[in-house]
């Protein structure tokens, strides 16, 4: 029995043994020997032992990183592999690019259905302890490392094989999945959701998994943003990923082709049906398509979209409307018209108001002139204002006292109704939501309610006065009302309030301004920076509040005891002592006490040190931060312009309000007609036919129902996409072709052929021994010289164009490696200088430090010492490369004779 017992233990030996042959085998690509050292075992299934593990796991992993399909075949043939290890062996494939490689192992997963495995335990990876740490981050999974690389192919690959990235959860998600990946390592789990971000937001992956690419785009932009402030530890990973989507959606805008593909593009938007509905409300201008993804991207702040040249044409083209010759013209012309339209705005209004429809109505309903209407009917609102103001300081002994009437200073109400009128419509044409999300809509609803406020404190005083003096006429209240001086007033008198509330309303009505000032290129970039550096005002008056409360307490504690013969000593005094002293404007010699010495001591010295913190830290700072942020808005100043811009004339490519402020109080006859026809088919209960919102966009078939509309859509962002991706096949290939590793790896395997055949050759040698064999060598070393000669006479000139006397240095790692023939060969370029030859660079291929072969080479080292064995690594550096030189090669080949025997 003991032998039995010896011979099964040999057996279970045999089979789960790893032939450490095999490592070498495969480097030297020998298939032969690998076929014959696998032969022995049959099948490997068993549970192993870590060690053993590793060593099938390295030499799967070495035969794909060398880059023999067939050995890599064989070993899949003869051994099997669980699916942790082709998980592994999948990555090392996609790491180094080939899809045949993953198409062969993709294949064998699906034999292998019978062992249960589902594409979800490819997330599972995420537990498998004993992947390559140092090669593969936690958490990728072959999909996520090939959407990162941006390999269309094999992204494509494996999507076709139900591979996906599934979404991170939140990041404050408690469900039994997360909780389980906190718990088995904290680290790994965060590296894991960042890594499977780096993923869903590769080109790779937008482009060919989602059906919207550019949609899909916007909104991971949004998610990104967000999380990069919900886990500020990956912020700069977060936003450089939300950088990349932003311009993975620019960069397929740019490959529109035609009009109709822009417009197909740019205005629908064909997403979730809230959306379509809250665009469904907003009507539009005859003519003028609803852009319904351009004001999404100007919702989500997708500036660069925004500025991309398409957009801007559609949008300036819009503007203009059939006005083509505006754009051309020159500013005086343009001045011209402007003041013109600003003078005769009255009667322009009231022809658009009798006659809609005509030349005039539809000049007017042209978007830019609308806009310059609606500028002048607001500057004459603040002229009006200054005047109103001019009257009360000529006519002030009318408005001392209580004789006014209501309507005497508050003519500018007629403005005021006009803009809580348009408000209003606004309203109902945007949406209560979008409306509020736009923050000059939020000081607009401000300055109208202060309007109104002082407004109805004069109408309440009016009021009062009228009922009293109704009721008693000689009653004190009456008098009060209609007739007390202004010195008799209560302090909280309502008209105190209305006149202070309309003086400040009236300073606000002027920063409304700023709404027309992006339509002019510097001004609207001036008006950005301001805005930014207000923002930083903001965040500067905190610290500046709390410094001087803080100095301001210390102050007063110190003088508080002197308050009868000190000005410092309340709180009102040293605040503005304080304030003051900020600018400069006090006196110093204000905390002097002479006759309390140690108190004066004190207070000298803090408001000394007050001085330093504030004059010289504190506003210093601030001057620093505002240039800072200006310079900041300086440096992207153009895209910054286009997308204020971009808002400005979106915000007037609208349905009706064409009437500027005081006149759109007035019904129209058209609205009149409207109300009258919406009353009448409301009475007679004849259900009206739904009518289209907005018209339909004149370039899609207007025959076609809104279903085929949406598929056209899709059409062209699927021709977008494809276009993207060869583009960006293209652009791989060119860089490859241009590439010196590149062409080093071609060069070698000219190499590898000329030394199969030579050792052929070798072997015939007994056979012949005639004096021929070394000519025959030689003939054939002539050819392959003249074949390697022809690939690096092509690099030099392709090197050439990339800039004369531009040093080239180039590094080939582990991705280049694979692909060079283990056997040692060197190669060196020369050049002829304008004395002679000289070096131009030398190459040196080499197995691994151990099989390093000493050649007179110069710029060449072995391979990478801290990299294993069969890890191979290949420097090349280049010098002096320029258009000008001719290079001339000389190719020296040696080989290990011994090796070859
Ligand atoms: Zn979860």
């Amino acid at each position: 029995s003991d032998s039995r017992r010896e011979g099964w233990r040999e057996i279970v030996n045999r089979k789960l043994r790893f032939p450490s042959e095999l490592l070498d085998a495969i480097q030297e690509g020998d298939l032969s020997r690998v076929q014959q050292l696998l032969q022995g075992s049959d099948g490997i299934l068993q549970q192993q032992a870590d060690s053993e593990d590793r060593a099938w796991r390295e030499a799967l992993n070495l035969a794909i990183r060398v880059g023999g399909g067939e050995i890599t075949g064989t070993l899949l043939r003869y051994v099997k592999f669980d699916f942790r290890q082709i998980h592994e062996a999948l990555l090392v494939a996609v790491d180094t690019n080939q899809p045949q490689v993953v198409k062969l192992l993709l294949d064998r997963l699906d034999q292998e259905k019978s062992i249960k495995m589902d594409i979800k335990s490819f997330s599972l990876a995420f537990f498998d302890r004993s992947i390559d740490n140092a090669r593969f981050a936690p958490g990728v999974t072959p999909l996520t490392l090939a959407c990162e690389k941006d390999l269309y192919e094999i992204v494509d690959m494996l999507v076709q094989k139900g591979h996906a990235i599934p979404r991170p959860h939140k990041i404050s998600c408690t469900c039994l999945e997360c909780s389980n990946g906190r718990k088995y390592d904290l680290l790994k789990f965060s590296l894991f959701r960042i890594n499977t971000y780096k993923g869903i937001a590769s080109r790779a992956y937008l482009s060919i998994t989602s059906e919207d690419a550019m949609l899909t785009a916007f909104k991971l932009c949004r998610e990104l943003q967000r999380l990069s402030c919900k886990e500020p530890e990956f912020k700069p990973e977060y936003l450089s990923l939300e950088l990349l989507s932003q311009e993975f959606a620019f960069e397929l805008l740019g490959m529109c082709r035609n009009q109709s593909e822009v417009t197909a593009v740019l205005n629908d938007l064909g997403d979730s049906e809230e959306e379509e509905e809250e665009l469904d409300s907003q009507a539009f201008e005859e003519g003028i398509p609803n852009l319904a993804r351009l004001r999404l991207a100007v919702n989500y702040n997708q500036k660069k979209f925004v500025a991309h040249p398409i957009c801007q044409q559609v949008l300036s083209s819009i503007w203009c409307g059939n006005l083509s010759g505006w754009r051309g013209s020159n500013t005086l012309w343009k001045f011209f018209v402007s003041c013109s339209i600003f003078l005769t705005m009255p009667l322009l209004c009231l022809v658009y108001w009798i006659a809609p429809k005509s030349w005039v109505g539809k000049m007017l309903k042209i978007p830019v002139i609308k806009f310059l209407l609606h500028s002048a009917s607001y500057l004459w609102f603040l002229i009006f204002l200054l005047v109103e103001s001019l009257f009360l300081e000529h006519k002030h002994h009318i408005f001392l006292g209580r004789n006014q009437t209501v309507w005497e200073n508050s003519l500018h109400m007629v403005w005021v109704a006009g803009f809580f009128w348009y408000e209003c419509k606004e309203v109902w044409i945007e949406g209560l939501h979008s409306y509020l999300l736009d923050l000059w809509n939020c000081l607009d609803i401000v300055i109208l309610s202060l309007y109104l406020a002082s407004f109805a404190l004069r109408v309440l005083v009016a009021g009062r006065g009228h009922l009293h003096c109704l009721d008693a006429p000689s009653s004190p209240e009456c008098y009060y009302f209609t007739r007390a001086g202004r010195h008799e007033w209560q302090p909280e008198d309502p008209q105190f309030v209305a006149e202070v509330l309309f003086a400040v309303t009236s300073m606000l009505s002027f920063t409304r301004l700023a709404y027309i000032l992006p339509a002019h290129e510097s001004l609207g970039t001036l008006q950005i920076s301001i805005g930014k550096m207000i923002d930083d005002m903001i965040r500067f008056m905190f610290i500046l509040m709390i410094i001087l409360t803080a100095f301001l307490c210390g102050l007063n504690n110190t003088y508080v005891y002197y308050q009868e013969s000190q000005r410092l000593g309340n709180f009102n005094e040293t605040f503005q002592f304080l304030f003051w002293t900020m600018f400069g404007m006090e006196e110093y010699s204000v905390v002097d006490m002479p006759q309390y010495g140690l108190a004066e001591f004190v207070g000298r010295a803090l408001y000394g040190i007050f001085t330093i913190v504030m004059v010289i830290v504190l506003l210093n700072m601030l001057i620093a931060m505002i240039t800072n942020s200006f310079q900041k808005i300086e440096d992207d100043a153009d895209v910054e312009w286009k997308f204020a811009r971009s808002k400005l004339y979106l915000s007037y490519f609208r349905e009706g309000l064409t009437l500027p402020v005081p006149f759109n109080v007035i019904p129209t006859p058209k609205s009149l007609f409207y109300s009258v026809r919406g009353i009448v088919r409301f009475v007679c209960c004849s259900k009206p036919k739904r009518q289209q919102d907005y018209p339909p966009i004149p370039t899609i078939d207007v025959g076609l129902g809104g279903k085929s509309c949406r598929s056209y859509r899709l059409q062209v962002i699927k021709a977008l996409v494809q276009r993207y991706i060869d583009t960006a096949r293209r652009e791989f290939e060119e860089s490859r072709r241009k590439d010196l590793g590149n062409r080093i790896t071609e060069l070698n395997k000219s190499v590898s052929r000329l030394h199969a055949e030579v050792k052929r050759l070798h072997h015939s040698l007994p056979a012949h021994p005639a004096p021929a064999s070394p000519l025959d060598g030689a003939s054939v070393l002539h050819r392959y010289i003249l074949r390697v000669q022809d690939n690096v006479q092509n690099f030099s000139q392709a090197a050439g164009s990339s800039g004369p006397g531009s040093p080239a240095q180039v590094m080939v790692h582990q991705d280049g490696a694979r692909l060079f023939d283990p056997r040692a060969a060197w190669v060196m370029v020369e050049r002829e200088g304008e004395q002679g030859p000289e070096d131009l660079f030398e190459v040196c291929l080499s197995r691994g430090p151990a099989q390093w072969h000493r050649t007179s080479t110069r710029h060449c080292h072995a391979g990478d010492p801290a990299s294993g064995p069969g890890s191979e690594c290949c420097r090349v550096l280049g010098e002096g490369v320029d258009s000008s030189s001719r290079a001339q090669l000389h190719v020296m080949l040696e080989w290990d004779r011994q090796a070859a025997q």
